[in-house]
């Protein structure tokens, strides 16, 4: 028997006045799955990320993520997920730990365990020999590294990742990409990677 699907969407339409942004979208994605949403500038990719998390309501369609529904369980829906934007709000004037530290505390990870999951995310994303300085003086490929580390920290079962590797060289971008096989693989993570 198929696990049952970590997303299921039927028929999800959103508007914006005039424009359809998402226009009767059908998908399921299973469990440790990484699924590529591809689509150009304004194909309605962040759109849809915001629809199944909540943040929008659709104008049609069923959404269930996570056997949730987006808008009504939002909050819940929110503690079991992570996203990481196309443009993810760092505190430049903060270290890379503390940016964590932060996090950590608004996501509600259990304080015991928050300087364990803090040191294995910066030791994974290949940031612990940086993690004192401003996260202000990181490069574009180490921002989004702590970023992404960032929507890991409470340890969500599924990730909404929009363009993880927009900006990075080709090494930076492979990088990232190895670390989300990586939660797929090992982790049994489920990921929803939208990319152009
Ligand atoms: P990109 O790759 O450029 O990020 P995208 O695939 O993520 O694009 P969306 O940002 O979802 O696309 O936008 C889809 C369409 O919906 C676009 O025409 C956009 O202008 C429109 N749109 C998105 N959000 C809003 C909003 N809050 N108000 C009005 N129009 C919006």
């Amino acid at each position: 028997m198929k696990p049952d699907p970590v997303i299921a969407v039927d028929g999800l339409t959103r508007r914006f006045g005039d424009v359809v942004a998402v226009d009767g979208l059908t998908l399921e994605i299973r469990p440790g799955e990484v699924f590529g949403f591809l689509g150009h500038n304004g194909a309605g990719k962040t759109t849809t990320v915001r629809l199944l998390n909540g943040l929008l309501s659709p104008d049609g369609g069923a959404v269930r993520v996570l056997g949730l529904e987006p808008v009504k369980d939002g909050p819940e829906l929110r503690r079991r997920t992570g996203v990481l934007t196309e443009t993810p709000s760092l505190d430049e004037r903060l270290t890379g730990r503390e940016n964590l530290e932060i996090y950590a505390v608004l996501y509600g990870v259990p304080r015991a365990e928050v300087p364990g999951r803090i040191e294995s995310l910066l030791v994974g994303f290949e940031l612990a020999h940086r993690a004192e300085e401003k996260a202000g003086a990181y490069s574009k490929g180490m921002k989004q590294r702590l970023a992404l580390a960032r929507a890991l920290l409470h340890e969500p079962e599924l990730l909404f990742l929009d363009e993880p590797t927009s900006g990075l060289d080709p090494v930076g971008a492979r990088r990232v990409h190895e670390l989300i096989t990586r939660l797929s693989q090992e982790q049994h993570r489920t990921v929803l990677l939208c990319t152009h």
